[in-house]
């Protein structure tokens, strides 16, 4: 049976992989000239199984409002005359209710722990090398009313078979002593030691590369124009090439890994999605003291921003904004990462070398990736996945591929259909 994968971002490459190793024809379509080129591309970094609760908590909200009007606030809305962001917007607000939120934490959380064993066993099957990091990751609080939902998180992560220990800020120094020369003070931290950090965008390059020579067919620079359906299956998909020449391919079955840009390919065929852009921003520059820079991969929890180190260079990633499918970079949203680098960890990039980047999560207003079957026999989706891709990509598609396969689903969750 051929299955075409449509996205080879890191959803899509792991599905093609999961898919190849289960014995399906598998071939991958992506508009880019390679693997990883659109959010995948510059993230925060983290494997992160210990932040499974969502944006759309009780809190946050109260915390939009507070940060209403700032320029340098972590989350921005940009009011659009489009119906679908206002959808998306309500939709997100309903999802802040306690037992939502309850509920979608324990399913990320479950995704998260299968997905953390699926990284590995991957890991160790391919041995493949992507600035990995297994260091856990130690998340900050700046003000002690923070730090004082630590224990609770600590004992809820603990519920969820997820290890992780409240740590006063000499703790945290001892984890990860670049901490030492912070120029603010900190109230506290948790670290779990489980969590990992690392390129996403090289890890799917090198995937990319092993699926190539498990004779996966990569069709590059090729732009999925629509999906042709009748009876309910695809038929074909519409494409256009590089040079604008139009065509179609055929396969047996199709699986939806296009992120933020799904809902749209998918409205002709009668599903609406609830997938909309959230833009985050990154920074990346090489170290200048390597020796003395971080090991450990960093959240800030009162800030929302998250650090990596990948090899001799540091990523710094945050910020959300709801602009629509704008990639373009805006210096004041970029402008709180190099804060923070600088506050953080002092001198230990070359400001010189940044390189600053913004990318769309496709994000579901609970953040719960969308995996599993659709009203097309024939049409299986695996995409959705907002903050948490890099995280859940190895589990979404092995759990999407055993689902495909008839089998049982090797973890609880909402899966569709
Ligand atoms: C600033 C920032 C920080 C983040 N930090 C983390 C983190 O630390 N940890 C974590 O787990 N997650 C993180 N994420 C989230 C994570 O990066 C995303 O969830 C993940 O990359 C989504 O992968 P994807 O494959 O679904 O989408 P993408 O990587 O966007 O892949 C979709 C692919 O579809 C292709 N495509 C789209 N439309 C078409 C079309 N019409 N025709 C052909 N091809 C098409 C694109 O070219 C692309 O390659 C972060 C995101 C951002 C923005």
């Amino acid at each position: 049976m051929h299955v075409m994968v449509l996205g080879a971002g890191v959803t899509g490459v792991t599905t093609a992989w999961y898919l190849r190793q289960a014995g399906f024809e598998v071939s991958l379509v992506d508009r880019q000239a390679g693997a990883g080129m659109e959010t995948s591309f510059a993230n925060g970094g983290q494997i992160s199984i210990s932040h499974p609760e969502p944006w759309a908590n009780p809190s946050a909200p109260w915390l939009a409002l507070r940060w209403l009007g700032r320029a340098d606030a972590p989350l921005k809305i940009r009011p659009a005359a489009d119906p679908a962001q206002w959808r998306w917007v309500l939709a997100f607000l309903r999802e802040c209710l306690p037992w939502r939120t309850r509920r979608n934490t324990a399913a990320i959380a479950a995704l998260a722990v299968w997905s953390g064993h699926c990284l590995g066993r991957l890991r160790d099957e391919t041995g493949l090398e992507y600035e990995q990091r297994r260091r856990g990751i130690l998340h900050l609080f700046n003000t002690p009313r923070e730090f004082a939902q630590a224990s609770r998180r600590v004992a809820e992560l603990a519920h969820f078979g997820i290890e992780a220990r409240v740590c006063q800020p000499a703790d945290c120094i001892a984890i990860e002593p670049a901490l030492a020369a912070r120029q603010s003070p900190l109230a506290g931290g948790i670290h779990a030691p489980g969590d990992e950090s690392g390129n996403a965008h090289l890890f799917t390059r090198a995937l990319a590369e092993r699926l190539a020579q498990a004779g996966v067919r990569f069709h590059w620079n090729t732009q999925v124009l629509q999906l042709n359906h009748g009876n309910g299956t695809i038929n074909s998909i519409d494409i256009a090439d590089g040079a604008g020449r139009r065509g179609a391919l055929i396969a047996d079955a199709y699986v939806v890994c296009l992120g933020s840009h799904s809902a749209a390919l998918l409205a002709p065929t009668g599903m609406r999605l609830p997938i909309y852009p959230v833009k985050g921003y990154s920074i990346t520059a090489a170290l200048t003291k390597p020796a003395r820079a971080p090991e450990v991969s960093l959240t800030d929890e009162s800030r929302r921003i998250v650090c990596s180190r990948l090899g001799d260079r540091l990523r710094v990633a945050g910020t959300a904004e709801l602009a629509g499918f704008d990639t373009r970079i805006r210096p004041e949203r970029i402008r709180p990462l190099l804060d923070w680098t600088r506050q953080n960890l002092p001198g230990l990039i070359d400001e010189a070398s940044i390189e600053p980047w913004a990318g769309l999560r496709p994000a579901t207003p609970g953040n719960l990736p969308l995996i599993g079957s659709s009203t097309n026999t024939n049409l299986w989706l695996n995409t959705g996945h907002g903050t948490l891709g890099w995280t859940l990509a190895c589990g979404s598609a092995s759990a999407l591929v055993a689902l495909m396969r008839g089998e049982q689903a090797p973890v609880a969750y909402p899966f569709l259909g």
